[in-house]
């Protein structure tokens, strides 16, 4: 048992262990801040009594009881059942009613309450207590016996659903055919006869199914109901629902029996539920729906329509002032909105249940930025009311909800980057971009590549079929802001037919889809969506002052950064994105990853020419170097022989050597471009570049598309020009073929072996840093070394590049502030974190290579196993999407320590996709690093979090 179960018992002052708390006549054992120990509801209910707020009295059995229940095997240790009914006399006696008394009757609500919402538990018991003989006292003492025997078949319902196991229609169905044969259209159109009538019917049905009486015996009755509410703790489907949400099993849940009142006994009585605020719009409008003559769930199960509140201001005018009093009130006391359940029993008005409402991202926002304004809150207390997640919905474009009930929902994926998007399908990146600039299409791909990204781009939205939340759709899509499905299996591609499958559904290239990034949903058609006024705003669509949300966006981010510790950058690899960033907040760029630009249309020829080039250059300037030292300290009689080798050597390797020179040329100009319009969109906050990354395969063609290309040509003419440099593609495409190209020659590999890229990627950031700095304009570049195992291999490369920066700064003679460091994302290197620190001047957490090589679960293929380690509980979470504090966490933890003892003040930031997830960043937070960089888009959600996290700590 956890420690704060127990915590609120000492609250409570007493020593003895209570397990049943009284609510009535205005007063109450309990209050609000015993949730744990009451439930929700019962915490509630106390607190409402203790107001002065009318509710009908009772008690609630404690979760501690719960758990004793199940450590006794079942059953409620005596001592508790003697409390409980003690509790029931006390409650008897207030009332002037018994339980089970022929003549004047108590009848009783049973209900589950845990500590945190739960559906999937068991479902409340109403009327309990009724029976032959208390139903026709019911009858008489009401005078009403059409009501009393409508009470009874609702009770029988729920008692043999819930506590007898036997299935809802079995009784349902009964309801059906007596509607039938009474010709009543709806349940309030049976009579007195009807319903004596099928009641008998009903008894006769349940003895049927389980061989014995519908239980006659009022007390029997309550202690069945009693634990059947316990045992509903332990259903199948009440754990798989913990699993899923992180609720631990140990809570356990509490029991609320609490007297009845009736909100089917007649035209002045009605049932009702609502809430403080609009929980769609956060709009401090007055919410709700009610029912006239009905009990309990009649509202929500949607057998007759309920009505709009205002009406009730017409039909019941006290009970409706009292509600919005009473509601008011409670809006004020918890500070917050309330979703309410309430019952009026002839004009009088009962509260039966508040808590804290349920509420989209845009209506949290503005709820907690107008209670600020009017008092209520203070803007700390706001920052806690929005949930980092709920501004991801602020910023993203939304399906229109009425508009996606009319569509058919397709399959589901993962919900990897959210927002909504609209268009028909196409196939491949390059009908992506044909198409794109005129129409609307949603792009559905296996999976996608780098080669993808201008198809991407063009699309409104991203479909995989495979690929889970960090794969490479997922990670850009969320870069782009762009709406992404990933993961979604249900799909059947036919690249080839330029067909699709989901189910029994045959989807054609044009036809409409419409996708929710939010939830994973597909659906069939094109279904309207709305763009985020924020955005609006931020793309000089609307003025701030048309946009009230944005302003309450605006104010809330303000909120933030009065509070938060934690710097956030993004991760942004060209200036459209920096601009984004920028605008959201953002105070500098994590991570650009370069590649990114070299994908470009104008830049990939070079990009290949460089790659096909590169080994043979390397070899033959490798040759030259050996023969010029041997040569050096050969004797005199050698010489000549040495001579005509190195004369032949530099001609060999001339061609290699100049086109591979000649690419990087090429290259320089197009990334200094690049860089001084990072630094030109990021207004001199620091700028952290990452040299080159990927393994050299993923700039190439596919092997499949050059031997198509060769086939082409080899039917056509011999002699084809383009065959040789085809063939060197596909040979090149051969020999850099890995297994694991991952774990292979990528990173600062790449560099440490062709040291002349990273000393054009060197070059083109200091003279673009160069240039923005003449225009007198503050820049300040961060030179990050990937994939770093050794702290030798970062010695070598920063040493390259401040040979670079020594040169570009005398020659321009400008001074530029610089500094170099690493990503620490190879386990090896958290470990040896402090001699790598020796020649970094800042870390960068790369958290998404670093956990996929400290579990050894490939990214890219983990779909395979994943999702089920985290269904059957072998991992809490998918440890891509949060941090995996326990191992990854520490590993982190240590290599910060580590770092920072090395090397004082050493910078540390984290640069993955954690970066931008609210639980890692409290952590991240905790463990004191500098900054946390995420892609533009979650820049405001992880300056929330940085915020609340910061709160948590003070
Ligand atoms: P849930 O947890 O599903 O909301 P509740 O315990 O709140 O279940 O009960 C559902 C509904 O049953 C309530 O909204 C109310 O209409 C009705 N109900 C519960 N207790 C009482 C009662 N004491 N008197 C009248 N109606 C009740
Ligand atoms: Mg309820
Ligand atoms: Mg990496």
């Amino acid at each position: 048992m956890s420690r704060a179960m127990v915590e609120p018992d000492r609250a409570a002052g007493g020593a003895a262990r209570k397990s049943v708390y009284f609510f009535g006549d205005g007063r109450a054992d309990g209050n609000a801040r015993m949730r744990d120990l009451l439930g929700g509801k019962g915490a509630g209910l106390a607190e409402m009594m203790s107001a002065g707020i009318p509710v009908p009295p009772g008690y609630t059995i404690t979760t501690e009881a719960c758990r004793r229940f199940f450590d006794a095997g079942g059953r409620l240790p005596a001592g508790i059942v003697r409390e409980e009914e003690a509790m029931l006399a006390r409650l008897e006696r207030l009332l002037g009613r018994r339980l089970g008394d022929p003549e004047n009757p108590l009848l009783l609500s049973v209900r589950s309450g845990a500590p945190i919402s739960m559906p999937g538990m068991m479902d409340t018991i109403l009327n309990l207590g009724l029976n032959d003989l208390t139903v026709e006292g019911l009858a008489r003492k009401t005078r009403n016996a059409r009501f009393a025997f409508d009470s009874y078949r609702r009770f029988i319902q729920m008692f043999s659903d819930v506590v007898l196991g036997i299935p809802r229609g079995i009784l349902e169905r009964e309801l059906t055919s007596e509607k039938r044969r009474a010709k009543a259209a709806e349940d309030v159109d049976l009579n007195e006869e009807h319903l004596r009538g099928l009641v008998a019917r009903m008894r006769r049905v349940v003895r049927e199914e389980i061989g014995r009486d519908f239980p006659q015996d009022a007390r029997a009755q309550l202690s069945e109901a009693r634990d059947a509410v316990f045992r509903s703790w332990d259903t199948e489907r009440a754990v798989h629902y913990r699993r899923l949400n992180g609720i631990a099993d140990t809570l356990g849940t509490a029991v609320n029996v609490q007297a009845m009142v009736f909100g089917n006994l007649g035209s002045t009585s009605a049932t009702g539920v609502g809430f403080t605020r609009d929980p769609s719009t956060g709009e401090p409008s007055f919410y709700g729906e009610y029912l006239m003559n009905a009990q309990g769930e009649d509202v929500v199960a949607g057998i007759r329509t309920p009505h709009a509140i205002e009406s009730m201001e017409r039909e019941l005018p006290e009970a409706y002032a009292q509600l919005r009093e009473i509601t008011g009130r409670l809006e004020r006391h918890y500070r917050d909105v309330q979703d309410f359940e309430f019952t009026v029993e002839e004009g009088r008005l009962f509260m039966l249940q508040t808590r804290r409402a349920a509420r989209t991202g845009i209506a949290a926002l503005r709820i907690a930025v107008d209670m600020v304004d009017e008092g209520l809150l203070s803007k700390r207390e706001a920052l806690e009311r929005v949930e980092p997640d709920h501004l991801d919905q602020v910023l993203h474009p939304v399906l229109d909800p009425a508009a996606r009930k009319r569509h058919v929902l397709l399959a589901k994926g993962l919900p990897a980057s959210p927002g909504a998007s609209a268009g028909a399908v196409v196939f491949t990146s390059e009908e992506a971009v044909r198409r794109g600039q005129k129409e609307r299409v949603i792009l559905v791909r296996a999976e996608t590549s780098p080669d993808d990204i201008a198809g991407m781009d063009a699309a409104q939205g991203i479909l995989t079929a495979t690929g889970g939340m960090t794969s490479h759709a997922a990670v850009v899509a969320r870069g782009m802001g762009k709406c992404c499905v990933a993961g979604c299996t249900a799909l059947r591609i036919d690249e080839a037919k330029r067909i699709l499958r989901i189910g029994n559904r045959t989807l054609r290239e044009d036809a409409f889809l419409s996708l929710d990034g939010s939830t994973g949903e597909v659906l069939e058609g094109d279904v309207a969506t709305s763009d985020s006024e924020v955005v609006r705003v931020l793309t000089g669509k609307l003025t701030p002052k048309q946009a009230p949300l944005y302003q309450r966006f605006e104010r809330l981010m303000a909120w933030c950064d009065e509070v938060r510790r934690l710097r956030v950058r993004a991760n942004a690899d060209i200036p459209r994105d920096a601009k984004i960033a920028r605008s959201l907040g953002a105070e500098g760029i994590g991570l650009c990853r370069t590649e990114h630009m070299f994908f470009a249309e104008d830049r990939i020829p070079h990009v290949v020419t460089m790659i096909l080039n590169a080994k043979e250059a390397r070899d033959a300037r490798l040759q030259i170097r050996r023969i010029e030292e041997d040569l050096a300290q050969a004797p005199r009689s050698e010489r000549p022989g040495l001579k005509a080798e190195l004369t032949r050597a530099r001609a060999e390797g001339r061609a290699a050597i100049r086109d591979f020179d000649g690419a990087l040329k090429k290259l320089l100009p197009l990334q200094r471009a690049d860089f001084r319009g990072l630094f030109l969109a990021m207004e001199g906050t620091p700028v952290t570049i990452r040299t080159l990354d990927p393994p050299l395969h993923e700039f190439l063609p596919k092997r499949e598309q050059l031997l198509a290309e060769m086939a082409a040509l080899g039917r056509s003419r011999k002699g084809d020009p383009r065959r040789p440099r085809l063939e060197r593609t596909l040979a090149r495409v051969d020999e850099l073929h890995e297994l694991n190209p991952m774990l292979g020659f990528r990173g600062c590999r790449l560099g440490l072996l062709h040291p002349e890229i990273t000393r054009m990627q060197a070059r083109a950031i200091f003279e673009a840093a160069a240039q923005v700095a003449k225009r007198g304009l503050p820049v300040h570049p961060e030179i990050m070394i990937p994939l770093i195992g050794d702290k030798e291999e970062l010695r070598r490369q920063r040493a390259e590049v401040e040979a670079v920066a020594r040169e570009v700064m005398a020659r321009l003679k400008t001074a530029i502030p610089y500094t170099i460091g690493t990503m620490i994302e190879i386990p090896r290197a958290a470990v040896l974190a402090d001699e790598v620190a020796e020649h970094a001047d800042f870390f960068s957490f790369g958290t998404n290579d670093l956990t996929q090589m400290t579990f050894g679960f490939s990214r890219d293929d983990c779909g395979r196993f994943l999702p089920d380690y985290v269904e059957s509980g072998i991992l809490p979470h998918d440890p891509f999407v949060s941090l995996d504090i326990r191992g990854v966490g520490v590993l982190i933890q240590r290599a910060a320590f580590a770092g920072r003892r090395s090397k004082p003040g050493l910078k540390i930031g984290v640069c993955g996709e954690h970066g931008g997830d609210p639980a890692s960043i409290a952590f991240f937070e905790q463990t004191g690093l500098d900054y946390v960089s995420c892609s533009p888009f979650r820049v405001p959600v992880a300056r929330l979090a940085a915020a609340r996290a910061a709160l948590a700590r003070a």
